[in-house]
């Protein structure tokens, strides 16, 4: 588990050992969407782009 805390409402957030660079987890307090970075054994997050869904025009 890596110690990480939401970037919105500092709640902690629990992320697999296994996690990977891209991956989207969830704030579970306010379900705010972070991305993983990982370099090296460090797993940073980031705040998720939102993506809106502008399908069709
Ligand atoms: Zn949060």
């Amino acid at each position: 588990m890596s110690d990480l805390s939401c970037l919105v409402c500092k709640s902690d957030i629990e992320v697999e050992e296994k996690v990977t660079t891209g991956e989207i987890v969830e704030c579970d307090s306010c379900g705010q969407e972070h991305e993983v970075q990982v370099e090296s054994n460090l797993v940073t997050i980031a705040l998720a782009p939102e993506i809106e869904e502008t399908w069709g025009e």
